[in-house]
């Protein structure tokens, strides 16, 4: 603003400058004109004096020629008053003898017009006696300069009228041509304002310019628009950069939230909001350390608190990592500095990964390794005492004893070799690349043979199976070993979750989709609960509660799991009351789609 007027009153400065030198020009031209014009007129209007001088005492002598001396003095003022009544421009003639005495002067006869000489020539009276040239005296004329008077001020006049119309025209067009030039640079300015304040494609009208002014505006409009063109394709541009760094943002499954400098939510991703159970307006534009888990505490108050008061540098190569918790679930957050272009400092962010299932993993592998000495234990104990007896006492005992003594030992060492196979099954299975050889085979005898191989366990508890087999179930193909010790993993589960007395019916017959044949164990045991269905088929996962008191290692329906889908790409399921029983069990398909290694290796 204050440098447009500054330079505007420059602008100003400078033509009131241009039109104070062309005045100051003009006027001494004008002096110069008329002055030298005065002076010719004086110079020209001098030399008719002379001329009128010479003239006269040429005339003068020849009219007193031969005239008597007496009448000299009277011929001498007719012919003077003659010449001065025709004449304005003489204001007197006088005439003197040789030695400078007055014949004859007009200026006694008219002293009025003697006193207006300005100008005064004088000639000799000469005498030409046989070509001898004699001076009698002279003739002294004074010219008034009425004409040189009246020619200079006509003079003057006219050029003072002609410069002054010339500056008048010069002033205005200079006037005119400035006010044009302001109107359209003021038009230029606003434009350029308008551009400045980022009104890109803003164009001015240019109906009234000509020459370098119209192409200075249509160069003005040309840019406004390519600036309008860049715009358009730079907010494009970032349009798409900031909709694919939201989409990647977004669709990232850890949760990440990013903090400015003073601590306020700037940015959090889908995952973030549905981890911490908050939405958008709950939680942007607020400060991180506010946030309250379920519980009501501020779990990021303190870890903020701690990465503040650690050197950036640090923080940057190991980022501050702790737990917080959000309902049931276990939340690592990761904090770490967030630098611009220019390495400044502007904030950080947050990294959200849930570890619940790990936290749970950990604490299931810590469960098991208990679990997994005290079940080894149990047995190896009952085992080496039964043993040690029958060892050393076996002639005291009477037969039947003796048979009870090994019964015991028979249950627990097959308890120890089931577990002893889960385990090692389980480190076979997880280390992948296992290859199952599988033919085509009737699973009916498959399963009667695992009942039969059960029944001294189910006996023990007075368990009665029965086996519904629905007739000429087509073949499928299976690995007959690792079918067997699924059906082994859910039989024995039944008993040991079966009550007294219990019955557990299996059965063998086409499942809904008739693409599948379906296998299915039903107890009348404890049941499991709704919650704990959908991870029982996880690692480890065991359900611990005052009815399943039973010990194990959490690994044979895992196992049984992998067994089904990964090695025949079937499904297992489980269907339970609790306090009702369960029926545990799996569908296999009777033609399945052949995995590559691959595919497995994904797995
Ligand atoms: P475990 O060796 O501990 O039995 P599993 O993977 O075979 O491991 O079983 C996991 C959990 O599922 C067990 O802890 C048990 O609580 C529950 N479970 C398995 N089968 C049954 C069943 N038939 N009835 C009730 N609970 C069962």
């Amino acid at each position: 603003m204050s440098k447009t007027s500054l330079s505007i009153s420059t602008q100003n400065k400078l033509i009131l400058l241009g039109l104070v030198v062309s005045t100051v020009l003009i006027v001494g031209l004008a002096v110069f004109a008329i002055t030298n014009i005065q002076q010719k007129i004086a110079e020209v209007y001098s030399g008719f004096g002379e001329i009128l001088t010479r003239t006269l005492a040429i005339e003068s002598v020849e009219i007193t020629k031969d005239v008597q001396e007496f009448d000299k003095f009277s011929t001498l003022q007719n012919h003077t008053k003659s010449i001065i009544n025709s004449n304005n421009e003489i204001a007197f003639i006088e005439f003197q003898d040789d030695k400078n005495n007055v014949i004859y002067s007009s200026k006694k006869d008219y002293p009025h017009r003697a006193a207006q000489a300005m100008i005064t020539s004088s000639s000799q009276l000469l005498v030409d006696n046989d070509g001898v040239k004699t001076n009698i005296g002279k003739v002294i004329v004074g010219l008034s300069g009425g004409a040189t008077k009246d020619i200079s001020h006509a003079t003057r006049n006219s050029m003072l009228v002609v410069f002054t119309v010339a500056w008048l025209v010069f002033t205005l067009v200079i006037l005119i041509n400035t006010i044009l030039i302001t109107r359209e640079l003021s038009m230029l300015h606003h434009g350029v304002k308008k551009i400045s304040t980022g009104a890109f494609g803003y164009t001015l009208d240019d109906k009234n310019t000509s020459g370098e002014i119209k192409d200075l505006i249509q160069a003005f409009n040309d840019m406004s628009l390519r600036l309008h063109q860049y715009e358009e394709q730079n907010v494009d541009q970032l349009t798409l950069e900031r909709n694919k760094f939201e989409a990647v943002l977004m669709s990232i499954v850890n949760g990440v939230v990013v903090c400015d400098n003073y601590d306020n939510v700037v940015l959090v991703n889908n995952a973030a909001k549905k981890m911490l159970e908050i939405e958008d307006e709950q939680i942007l534009n607020t400060k991180i350390q506010m946030y309250c888990d379920t519980d009501g505490e501020l779990c990021f108050k303190e870890k903020i608190e701690q990465f503040k008061d650690t050197p950036l540098d640090i923080m940057e190569n190991k980022p501050l990592e702790f737990n917080i918790e959000v309902d049931t679930k276990v939340l690592k957050c990761v904090i770490s500095p967030m630098f611009s272009k220019n390495q400044d400092y502007v904030g950080y962010v947050i990294v959200l990964i849930d570890v619940t299932k790990e936290v749970e993993i950990d604490k299931m592998k810590s469960n098991f390794i208990s679990n997994v000495s005290h079940e080894l234990r149990t047995p190896v104990t009952v085992l080496r005492t039964y043993i040690d007896t029958l060892y050393n006492h076996s002639d005291d005992f009477d037969e039947k004893t003796n048979k009870e003594f090994f019964e015991v030992i028979n249950k627990e060492a097959a308890r120890l070799q089931k577990m002893v196979n889960d385990i090692l099954d389980f480190s076979r299975l997880e280390a992948g690349n296992v290859k199952v050889e599988k033919e085509k085979t009737n699973i009916v005898p498959v399963i009667e043979q695992q009942i039969k191989s059960m029944q001294v366990l189910a006996e023990e508890k007075h368990i009665t199976f029965s086996l519904i087999k629905e007739p000429d179930l087509p073949e499928i193909p299976i690995n007959v070993d690792s079918i067997e010790r699924a059906l082994n993993n859910l039989l024995s589960n039944a008993i040991k979750y079966s009550p007294e007395n219990g019955r557990i019916k299996v059965r063998a017959e086409l499942a809904r989709d008739p693409n599948f044949v379906e296998v299915s164990v039903e107890d009348q045991g404890c049941g499991i609960p709704e919650e704990h269905q959908k991870k029982i088929f996880e690692r480890f996962y065991r359900v611990e509660n005052d009815t399943h008191t039973v010990k194990g290692t959490g690994l044979g329906l895992h196992l049984v799991k992998i067994t089904i889908e990964k090695h025949h790409q079937g499904e297992v399921f489980v269907k339970s009351k609790p306090g009702e029983g369960s029926t545990f069990g799996f569908r296999l398909p009777i033609n399945p789609v052949e995995k590559t290694e691959e595919d497995d290796e994904i797995q």
